[in-house]
């Protein structure tokens, strides 16, 4: 039989507000248990919550980010369920009426592009964390086999996001993870760091017989944090559903959970029904209105989103998917890019990006850094190709001037959002030092003095008289031996171009 997989994501995305979604308290992460926990975080009897605008304006920033409608009127809603760290015993969530509702999320893959559709985002609190290990000695109780509660998390403005059935392999859903972490990076709402938990994906995986216009019953695989981890977790559910289904059994709808040592997932709990969880509007909150003006006002506001200028890089610079894609995986790598090409001009666009997707990216990914990190900022980055422009050093030296000047950690990064001064202006240059210093000390000046370099050339010939005659004889191989013993003679620093011009024109007379 041959299978098809059918994956729909939810995506809790935590948002970059400084405090709560209904309290004052901060959201800061890390801080010792239970001291960003206000009265209403712990659901202290009469406290009211009241909405963070911070919040919604993220919501409603994401809803034009991916093209959804955004819904004037949205309602918070009582999710009723017991959790030792969910104090009220409800989830204040939105249901029937979300903040944000359909858009879509595109992405390159392997075959080409796909578009994965977006059912609906809305707002929601994070619930608090059960500690059931003892993290140093000021929970000394959790090592008597006893759990701690801590509540700084309850509270914390997430927002949900939620996709159709859209997806049909591991590789796919990977994709759309990457590229909607990326995004909500990109406009600013979420900082998108996993390891924090500030964005964690659950996978819903079923399988059926290609073809088949129906869905099969799905697992859901709950809390992945890593994309490596979600790529494991479907794959392993998909064989276990398939071997299942091949063995005679039936999928049940069930809650699993991803073990990474074991790799494998787990049942954690049948799957609730929505009606389980008695979902009614919030007495406490008002909906949520949100007029036509702050819309439009955060739409003119939003930057130049990652598709529109990987698109704009693709038809206007002529570069190719691939690079496109790389110099628009975050805004940072993009302003590097953008930076470069705002010194160079129009002419340098396909030297900057090859030096960003080749020599830079290869050299971040050693450091497990991000090309904001860089220690090459991109203005001495611009210096170096000036440096091949013009003849002072050849490319093979550059990528040793790019290695040396990597790590020499001592030089200041040039700030992004400095004064951008043309490169041919006499304006004093420190990435212009930077550059030169290392040539200078690397000893990696080419050989441009045409004086010199003919002086050379005599010498070569009349040591290779053998090849000159080949030559003459129209032995076009032995003009190349002469161009190799010539770079032999200027130890590599000869300029390949001017020699080449020389020798013509003396083979010539
Ligand atoms: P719940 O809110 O109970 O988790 P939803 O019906 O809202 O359930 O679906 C949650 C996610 O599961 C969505 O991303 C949806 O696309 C996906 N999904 C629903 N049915 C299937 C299925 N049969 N196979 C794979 N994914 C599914
Ligand atoms: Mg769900």
């Amino acid at each position: 039989m041959d299978w098809e997989t059918v994956i729909g994501i939810e995506t809790h995305a935590q948002l970059s507000t400084v405090s709560k979604i209904f309290s004052g308290a901060a959201t800061r992460f890390g801080a010792a248990p239970n001291v960003q926990a206000c009265a209403v975080d712990i659901a202290l009897p009469g406290v009211l919550p009241v909405l963070n605008k911070g919040a919604v304006e993220r919501a409603v920033r994401f809803g034009l980010a991916v093209g959804a409608d955004i819904n004037r009127r949205s309602v918070f809603a009582r999710k009723n369920y017991f959790y030792p760290d969910l104090p009220k015993g409800y989830q204040i969530s939105q249901y029937e009426l979300p903040v944000v509702r359909g858009g879509s999320l595109s992405m390159l893959v392997k075959d080409g592009e796909k578009t994965v559709r977006l059912t609906r985002a809305h707002l929601e609190e994070d619930a608090g964390k059960s500690l059931h290990e003892a993290a140093g000695n000021a929970h000394s109780a959790l090592s008597h086999g006893m759990s701690g509660i801590d509540l700084n998390r309850a509270g914390t403005p997430l927002l949900e996001i939620v996709t159709e059935p859209d997806m049909r392999s591991a590789e796919e859903a990977v994709a759309y993870a990457k590229t909607l972490h990326a995004l909500v990076r990109w406009i600013g709402i979420c900082d998108g760091n996993m390891q924090e938990g500030s964005f964690r994906c659950d996978a819903n995986v079923s399988v059926r017989p290609r073809g088949s216009a129906v869905l099969g019953t799905r697992c859901e695989i709950k809390n992945l944090n890593s994309f490596r981890f979600l790529e494991e977790a479907i794959n392993y559910e998909v064989r276990r559903q398939i071997e299942l289904l091949e063995d005679g059994g039936t999928v049940a709808q069930e809650t699993r959970l991803y073990d990474p040592d074991r790799r494998e997932t787990r049942s954690m709990r049948s799957k609730e029904e929505a009606h389980d969880y008695r979902y009614f509007p919030d007495p406490d909150l008002l909906p949520l209105d949100i007029s036509a003006e702050t819309i439009e006002q955060i739409r003119s506001e939003l930057p130049e989103l990652p598709q529109a200028k990987r698109e704009r890089y693709q038809n206007d610079f002529g570069l190719s998917a691939y690079d496109a894609g790389v110099l628009t995986q975050s805004r940072e790598n993009a302003e590097y890019f953008e930076d470069m090409v705002n010194r160079l001009g129009r002419p340098a666009v396909k030297a900057c990006a090859n030096w960003i997707t080749v020599e830079l990216a290869a050299a971040v990914n050693r450091a497990g850094i991000e090309i904001a990190q860089s220690p090459v900022s991109s203005e001495q980055l611009a210096w170096l190709i000036v440096r091949i422009d013009d003849g002072t050093i050849s490319s093979r030296a550059a990528k040793d001037v790019f290695q040396a000047l990597w790590q020499r950690e001592n030089i200041a990064v040039a700030v992004l959002s400095a004064p951008r001064p043309s490169l041919h202006s006499s304006v004093k240059s420190a990435a212009r030092d930077d550059i030169d210093n290392i040539i200078e000390q690397l000893g990696l000046k080419q050989i441009s003095d045409t004086g010199a370099l003919e002086d050379v050339i005599v010498q070569v010939l009349a040591a290779n008289q053998k090849s000159v005659e080949e030559y003459r004889a129209g032995k076009e191989k032995a003009f190349n031996a002469l161009v190799g013993q010539a770079m032999k003679a200027t130890k590599g620093k000869g300029n390949p171009a001017l020699i080449n011009g020389i020798l013509k024109k003396i083979l010539a007379r």
